[in-house]
């Protein structure tokens, strides 16, 4: 492929988009000394800005998005074949596209059975709490509706989502916030809320459950939300024991499991979807960003059958359907791109090259901790691995912030397009993130750890 020539016209489309873009999580004074950023061509893992400027890009599309790479044809014929099929058409018919992308869904997530779209991750987990607090409804006073979700997780950036959501820099100064949602303990051994190690703990992190669940009374909590590796909040894997004993606490207090997959769904991990590492059964699972792998908008709330149930079977009522709808959730290109991502996946043997990948990745990262005295902690599953860097090993003291951002523009000085995670609400802690697509090759890998080597040396 040509890459594209520095001209004028990309040279305007910078002023144009300094002039007229606000950008997302972007201070833009920032801009009044640099160029914004403009991506104007992807393929494969690489990406290129609007200088002409080529980097490879260890984020899949800044979050975690576009597992299976940028420029797949196969996806935009399927997607452009299926608009001028049927475009759209939304409210409570059903599509081709939709019965067939469920289906295919499905079948990689046993214990489930009903799939139901919206477009965003944040839409898709406000669905689900929904059905939560409706059940509480159909079923009694309404009062088993609150949602227990964990510090340093995210589930998105629509009230619902935020309220449920335990990280200082996304929810500080956008209160005040919605009842019913109430924080745990988040379970990073590096820097455990409880002071234990892990070994010698008996997995308080998810032991804590049940105290939460008896001091908010069980008759009054719906549901519990967990990312199942929490990402933007550190990337922080829980230990094996973690989801079974949640789950039997769940199971003991008629608590529903809702596992919010919007970043590890699809691959990312090495399973299907992050859950999948563990001994677990969910109630809920929601998604968004692989689902499509970034070619178009869709995202989906999942329910086992016998969620399902409870509202088909619901007794006579005005009321008592699962009373909600997504405009665009009757968008056809979703699941056209959905079907053609999922065959990618499949045909190209992608989850066992992030199980290989992911492997060379974990080592490479290792080393880097033994050589660079910033990297406290390195952390991740798969294709999906965070460094977390300190000023000082013993005291586990953070580095500062702007450590990090050193580090990640060097690596963008480089040419390789790394991500950073946020801050948790009780200290100030400062991960690297990669995330490079399911198709990361050998040489890739040694490309992202060599750039990152030079960064950690010159920056930390
Ligand atoms: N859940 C998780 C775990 C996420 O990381 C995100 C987005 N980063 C969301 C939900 C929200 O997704 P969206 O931005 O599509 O609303």
């Amino acid at each position: 492929m040509n890459q594209p020539a520095f001209t004028q016209e990309r040279e305007d489309i910078i002023q144009t988009d300094r002039d007229t873009v606000w950008h997302h999580l972007t201070q833009h004074r920032q801009f009044d000394k640099a160029d914004p950023m403009v991506i104007v061509k992807g393929e494969g893992m690489r990406v290129t800005d609007a200088t002409g400027r080529e980097y490879l890009d260890a984020t899949s599309g800044g979050v975690w998005s576009v597992n299976v790479g940028y420029g797949r044809a196969e996806i935009a014929d399927a997607v452009r074949d299926q608009l001028v099929t049927m475009c759209y058409y939304a409210g409570t018919a059903g599509s081709e596209p939709g019965a067939r992308f469920a289906a295919r869904l499905l079948e990689k997530l046993p214990g489930l059975g009903r799939v139901y779209y919206s477009n965003s991750g944040s839409e898709a987990n406000e669905k689900a709490y929904k059905m939560v607090r409706q059940l509480a409804h159909l079923e009694g006073d309404g009062s088993k509706h609150k949602i227990i979700f964990r510090d340093r997780d995210y589930h998105g950036t629509t009230f619902g989502a935020l309220s449920s959501t335990g990280q200082f820099e996304r929810k500080a100064q956008y209160g005040p916030f919605l009842d019913g949602f109430v924080e745990m303990e988040n379970c990073c051994c590096y820097r455990c809320p409880f002071g234990k190690t892990y070994g010698s703990c008996d997995i308080e992190c998810a032991t804590h459950l049940e105290t939460i669940i008896q001091r908010e009374g069980p008759e009054t909590v719906g549901a519990v939300v967990l990312e199942p590796i929490t990402a933007g909040g550190g990337v922080i894997p829980p230990v094996p024991e973690y989801f079974p004993i949640i789950q039997a606490i769940c199971r003991k207090y008629d608590v529903l499991l809702h596992i919010d997959e919007v970043v590890c769904g699809l691959g990312r991990t090495g399973e299907w979807f992050g859950y999948q590492h563990y001994d677990v059964q969910p109630d809920m699972v929601t998604m968004a960003k692989g689902v499509a792998s970034g070619y178009a908008a869709i995202s989906c709330t999942v329910t086992s059958d016998a969620v399902f149930e409870r509202f088909k079977n619901a007794p006579e009522g005005r009321l008592a359907y699962f009373r909600d709808i997504s405009t665009f959730g009757g968008c056809t290109a979703g699941p056209a791109a959905g079907l053609v991502n999922i065959d990618i996946i499949e045909r190209e043997g992608l989850l066992e090259n992030v199980r290989l990948r992911g492997e060379q990745l974990m080592d490479g990262l290792l080393e880097l901790k033994d050589k660079h005295a910033v990297v406290g902690d390195v952390r991740g599953v798969g294709l999906f691995a965070g460094l977390e860097l300190v000023a000082d090993r013993e005291t586990k003291a953070p580095a500062p912030e702007q450590t990090a951002m050193a580090v990640a523009k060097d690596c963008a000085d480089q040419g390789v397009l790394i991500g950073r995670t946020n801050r948790s609400f009780r200290e100030f802690n400062n991960t690297l993130c990669l995330s490079p697509a399911l198709i990361a090759s050998r040489g890739d890998i040694d490309d992202i750890l060599e750039a990152l080597d030079g960064a950690l040396l010159r920056s930390a």
